[in-house]
């Protein structure tokens, strides 16, 4: 399949495109040519850029009419090899307001209108596993953190008050193959534990963001479900999906922030370009592969480069604006494909 010609070509990454619609109110000009070989064309109608017009090329690039659904039945595979033995890394990479969570988890955290990839996927993971129940015996479990200023934090604890800077550190795996073996880990077995757990970890993210102002955009979210596998000679494998809320890609003016806001800007910037960093390394296939480099792709170093599948949505923001952002987005997303 074409997955196969590019995993060989490429080291198992993909990178897709994802533009949003306008939202109320805006009107853009921004897209000149959509190709269904994964081309586009922007062009920008202000011209703040010396040079107007981009193209660029992708695995794949969907437009603004693109529907959650649509996203899905293109991931699906991806989700399903999973089950098959593989582990897989799902970003979203974008400027704030671009759409990342949108895609990952919707347009509301806990309500099933436009869900997004966290939820479609472990409804899918549960699918696969009924189907299978008569050889194969899975049991799903999710862990959900947050990294913010290169500290870990819990995003399932049930505590009240929350520690921060919260004390989980990354430990290369245990017995249970967990790398993060101190995080929660919630056992799931429907759609509705999926929900709630979701729906938990929105709200302790959202109480840090009032206490630090909106940090949600300043920090990554890795939702990673772990699939334990038992077939009928008693042999068990492990395998992870890692989904990955990206902290906003924008550039922020050093020189325009000082204190608690400028070292968050230096963590964003070192973490998104470590992370890069990787994933060209892996597309080059170079031999050394600095993982090491931030907590963001020690976290997923195992989900990353050797046999696992990687896929990157760049997600750009229609508004004329956001054109210069579009462009450094686009650029960095296509350092891997
Ligand atoms: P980010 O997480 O990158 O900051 P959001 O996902 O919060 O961006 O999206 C910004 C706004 O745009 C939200 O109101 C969201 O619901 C809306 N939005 C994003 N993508 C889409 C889409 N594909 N279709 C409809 N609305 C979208
Ligand atoms: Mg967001």
């Amino acid at each position: 399949d074409l997955y196969n010609t590019v995993q060989d070509l490429k080291g198992n990454i993909r990178v897709y495109c994802r533009i949003r619609p306008c939202l109320n109110g805006e009107s853009s000009n921004v897209i000149d040519f959509i190709g269904e070989d994964g081309s586009l064309v922007m062009s920008d109608p202000l011209k703040t850029q010396k040079d107007g017009r981009k193209a660029f090329h992708f695995n794949r690039v969907f437009g603004p009419t693109a529907s959650q659904a649509d996203i899905f039945e293109e991931i699906q595979p991806l989700i399903r090899s999973v089950m098959d033995g593989y582990n897989v890394c799902i970003f979203a990479y974008g400027q704030t307001g671009s759409g990342k969570t949108y895609t990952m988890s919707g347009p509301s955290a806990g309500s099933f209108r436009d869900v997004g990839i966290n939820y479609l996927a472990l409804n899918y993971l549960f699918q696969i596993s009924s189907q299978r129940k008569e050889t194969i015996k899975y049991e799903i479990y999710i862990q959900m953190v947050e990294i913010y200023n290169e500290q870990v934090r819990d995003l399932l604890s049930e505590e009240a008050v929350i520690k921060y800077p919260f004390p989980y550190e990354i430990r290369s795996c245990n017995e249970n193959g967990l790398n993060l073996p101190d995080a929660t880990l919630q056992p799931v077995k429907s759609s509705t534990d999926v929900l709630s757990l979701m729906k938990l970890g929105e709200v302790n993210r959202a109480v840090s963001s009032t206490a630090l102002n909106n940090r949600s955009s300043r920090s990554h979210s890795v939702l990673t479900v772990h699939v334990h596998c038992k077939d009928k000679s008693g042999s068990t494998t492990r395998n992870c999906l890692h989904l990955v809320d990206l902290a906003g890609s924008e550039r922020v003016d050093k020189s325009q922030v000082t204190g608690e806001r400028l070292k968050e800007t230096q963590y964003i910037n070192k973490s998104l370009a470590c992370l890069g960093d990787v994933i060209t390394a892996l597309a080059q296939k170079n031999s050394y592969i600095p993982f090491r480099n931030s907590k963001l792709t020690l976290l997923l170093q195992d989900s990353l480069g050797g046999h696992a599948k990687t896929l990157m949505f760049a997600h750009v923001s229609p508004e004329e604006v956001s054109f210069g952002e579009t462009v450094s987005t686009l650029k960095f997303a296509q350092r891997a494909s």
